[in-house]
């Protein structure tokens, strides 16, 4: 078999056009701080790293991580790629751990685990290509027909605005939203009230027989969530995504337990043992790992099973190509995240603009290839002209 050889890390800086967000765009961890100005500033990211793992033969596998990409390029420049080259790909459990306990004295979570996240997902991607199979043949193989995606998008604006965007979003096929709060602790009941108008607003669009679910993206806290919970009941949310930060595994619980509208969180969470944490204390009722940060599609399939066993549905986070591979291959993943291609706002979007191959969602499901190696996906040329590409 062939063995590594090589691997190379790219941060790709974005300077084409973006559309600014508007003001209560979305909630987000850094509203509890006294400074005056743009939270939100601290929540897009223009930024994007590609790690591509090349074997012996030529083969090349294609990871990536989204946020803090020049710091997690340094990671595995330094640190994770001496430890893997020379290595053989399918020996990726024993490169997972070597990576792990190698760095664990600074690694385990954060920066750290977004590494070998992004080395993991190249290894998968690099083995499919080897064995000519799509990932989700390796995983356990197809579940669905085709996989059921949720529409996520609807940033807090005017609802006029949200309400057209939502109707856009049925009229292309979506039968589930994902919306965002604009206002948290410091907006009062005033801003709690406009919170709650946007979800009467996106609720009276898409008609009481789909899903909506909404995010608070780590904006809120405990008091203000217990606050707002009996107020969000008659919108029958299916879940409540991250309303206070991620480390708040406790308040997490408390606000499962009240059982008034289903919490779900796990995108900021690292690990198999973090997100045993987030299970065993029944902390969410959707886990949302994300397969970029919890360790790749290694981590994330141990995490699956742990899940699947306590009947707590995986949902990961993000709409990108192995969490659908992920998803395609574990009955107990109903759904998909999708975000809909869009210029650069947050960031989300910025994949679009690296790679090629992602399957577009109709009539708000998606179809993974039967035939297409590893992820499906490579490294697109057209959008060359808007990238600073350091690496
Ligand atoms: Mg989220």
């Amino acid at each position: 078999m062939p063995k590594i050889k090589s691997i190379r890390t790219r941060v790709w800086h974005w300077t084409g056009p973006v559309v600014p967000p508007q003001g209560n765009f979305c909630t987000n961890a850094s509203d509890a701080l006294w400074m005056k100005g743009d939270a939100m500033a601290s929540f897009r990211f223009h930024q994007w790293l590609t790690c591509e793992i090349e074997t012996d033969d030529g083969t090349i596998g294609i990871g990536n991580a989204a946020l803090a990409p020049t710091v997690i390029k340094q990671a595995i420049d330094e640190w994770l790629a001496p430890l893997i080259i020379g290595e053989d790909p399918f020996d990726y459990a024993y490169l997972w751990e070597k990576m792990y306990r190698r760095t664990h004295a600074w690694g385990r979570k954060g920066i750290g685990m977004t590494a070998i996240s992004a080395i993991d997902i190249a290894i998968w991607d690099l083995m499919g290509k080897l064995v000519n199979k799509p990932v989700f043949k390796l995983l356990g193989g197809r579940t669905k027909e085709t996989i059921p995606v949720y529409y996520s998008k609807l940033y807090s604006g005017p609802i006029d605005e949200m309400q057209a965007e939502a109707e856009a979003a049925m009229n292309a096929g979506h039968t589930a939203f994902k919306m965002r709060f604009g206002w948290g602790p410091k907006d009062g009941m005033a801003g709690m009230r406009e919170n709650l108008k946007r979800v009467a607003g996106v609720r009276e669009v898409i008609g009481d027989d789909t899903d909506l679910m909404a995010d608070a993206y780590m904006g809120w806290n405990l008091d203000y969530t217990k606050r707002i919970l009996p107020k969000l009941a008659p919108f029958e949310l299916r879940w409540l995504e991250e309303p206070v930060i991620a480390d708040d595994i406790a308040g997490y619980a408390e606000l499962n337990a009240m059982n008034i509208v289903p919490i779900s969180g796990g995108e900021h969470e690292f690990s198999i043992m973090g997100c045993k944490d987030l299970i065993n204390n029944r902390a969410v009722s959707v886990l949302q790992y994300d397969t970029n940060r919890v360790g790749g599609i290694t981590a994330a399939q141990k995490i699956n099973a742990i899940a699947e066993a306590s009947q707590i549905p995986v949902i990961p986070h993000a709409g990108q190509m192995h969490n659908y591979h992920l998803t395609m291959a574990n009955t107990n993943c109903p759904m998909a995240e999708y975000f809909p291609v869009f210029d650069v706002e947050v960031g989300n979007e910025l994949f679009y603009y690296i790679f090629e191959g992602d399957p577009a969602a109709s009539d708000g499901r998606l179809q993974l290839d039967d035939d297409a190696p590893g992820l499906g996906i490579s490294i697109t040329d057209k959008y060359l002209a808007h990238f600073d590409i350091a690496g």
